[in-house]
């Protein structure tokens, strides 16, 4: 078996998600090691079938169960996010950066849900890039909305579709109707 090999700044970030997953009593395998590093390596959101496709080689042909378990892994631990609207998966973006406020240790070290219910994202259509955001009075709003109702919240994604600000910049001579389709809706 030969994996893939990666940049630097990916594997010092596989390294970082190693030692989360051993703190939180998980073992990162190499298929999971891998599977990551693709995903972290990717520009967009990426679907099961690509990272099947891309982790074959001509002596190596994993099946579509060992990509999934890998993926299920990836989520429960918190490295990675499922796009539902786009059925693929991005990285946590507390992962990638050592910002303020986006410690991991913070975040992953605690109540294991917490981290995951914030998980809100902007969803360009025309790149199709994905700008995950962590606003915490969102997550008290739900929380609030969901008391109010006895509902058992166990996980919210919110999926915001529109244009980045690159792509809206470059949408913008045709006139403003662009900035109108970045409309919230509802996942
Ligand atoms: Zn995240
Ligand atoms: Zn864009």
């Amino acid at each position: 078996m030969t994996p893939t090999e990666f940049s630097p700044a990916t594997t010092s970030q596989l390294d970082r998600a190693d030692a989360l997953c051993t703190r939180q009593g998980g073992r990162m395998t190499q298929q999971r090691r891998e599977i990551l590093g693709l995903i972290l390596d990717a520009k967009t959101p990426v679907g099961a079938y690509d990272l099947l496709e891309k982790i074959k080689t001509p002596d190596r042909r994993p099946a579509p169960p060992t990509v999934y378990r890998a993926l299920d892994f990836l989520l429960e631990h918190g490295l990675i996010h499922r796009i539902e609207r786009l059925s693929a998966f991005v990285p946590c973006t507390h992962l990638l950066h050592d910002a303020p406020g986006h410690d991991p240790d913070h975040c992953h070290d605690h109540d294991h849900d917490t981290c995951l219910h914030t998980a809100q994202f902007l969803i360009c259509k025309s790149c199709k890039s994905v700008t995950e955001i962590a606003d915490s009075s969102l997550l008290t709003t739900l929380r609030g909305i969901c008391r109010e109702q006895d509902f058992v919240m166990q996980g919210a994604s919110i999926e915001v579709v529109g244009l980045c600000a690159d792509c809206a910049a470059k949408a913008r001579p045709a006139g403003k109707a662009a900035r109108k389709q970045a409309a919230p809706s509802p996942s």
